[in-house]
């Protein structure tokens, strides 16, 4: 078996971004439940090779209860997640929402720095960071995404632009932390656009963003630090991509977001994740 077998569970995530209200997620979370159980029992039949998979979703704040209390009643696996995160734990600062209430709701993920908020809401790497440096102390688990433009990425510009992102997400970070860290290559040019990245250029970013992380803890990126950072791939995964690029070696896991919003679509994406194989 691989290093990869052997360390990083694959974490197939789904962005429910500014849809479903509390009463719809309700609905969505249901059926989700009761397709995954369906494609569990099928995949863990003798006839069929299967390995363990982890499931977030992350739907909009206002839906977090609704849909927690579905997945405790249902005794689901899958991880509650949400969005984003303020970098306070509380105080004075309106319409935000802190670590803190988001581990009181058993949020297990977060993600961080997507590409939405840093370009419509006007993120930077610092916010970033600080909401790093927030979230890793509580029980919850960033996903941090990085990612280019078609500019840079047909420019050549997207070496520089993700090893500068990683470095601002992790540098001086406690090597603690860096199990619980987890990291969404999302090309921008590729989100919600049906365009996706191949799978060698996926993997090459990958692996790209794992020597960055071994090299700024100098460690190299065959270190076991390096290693147990697990690396998602996110732009436009649908049933019919994601087993390609659930191959590379470098990379452990889905960030969907349109797909994820139709519970048959994103059930596939998990089942493909159950049967990639191992090695
Ligand atoms: C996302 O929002 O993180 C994403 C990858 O969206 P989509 O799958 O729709 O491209």
């Amino acid at each position: 078996m691989t290093e990869k077998a052997l360390a990083r569970i694959p974490l197939i995530s789904g962005n429910w971004k500014m849809n479903n209200t509390h009463l719809e997620a309700i609905q969505v979370v249901r059926k989700l439940c009761l397709l995954l159980a369906e494609t569990e029992a099928k995949a863990t039949m003798p006839m069929f090779e299967s390995r363990p998979v982890q499931i977030s979703i992350h739907p909009p704040f206002t839906a977090l209860r609704s849909v927690q209390t579905i997945l405790e009643s249902e005794e689901s696996d899958v991880i509650l997640g949400a969005q984003n995160c303020y970098k306070e734990q509380k105080g004075a600062f309106t319409g935000e929402i802190s670590p803190i209430m988001l581990e009181k709701l058993n949020v297990g993920l977060v993600i961080l720095g997507h590409s939405e908020r840093r370009e419509i809401f006007g993120e930077t790497d610092e916010l970033v960071r600080e909401k790093i440096d927030a979230i890793m102390p509580t029980s919850i688990c960033p996903i941090v995404c990085v990612g280019e433009t078609l500019d840079e990425r047909q420019s050549g510009g997207w070496v520089s632009k993700i090893s500068g992102q990683v470095e601002h997400a992790v540098k001086g970070l406690n090597r603690k932390f860096l199990p619980k860290l987890v990291i969404a290559y999302e090309p921008i040019w590729a989100i919600g656009t049906g365009l996706n990245a191949s799978a060698e250029d996926a993997q090459e970013v990958a692996k790209l963003i794992r020597d960055c992380i071994g090299e700024i803890f100098s460690a190299g990126s065959s270190s076991d630090l390096a290693r147990q950072v697990r690396i998602q791939y996110g732009g436009s995964v649908k049933p019919q991509t994601a087993g390609i690029i659930l191959e590379q070696q470098d990379i452990d896991g889905l960030l969907v977001g349109g797909a994820s919003l139709v519970p048959e679509e994103f059930a596939a994406i998990v089942n493909c994740a159950r049967m990639a194989p191992n090695e």
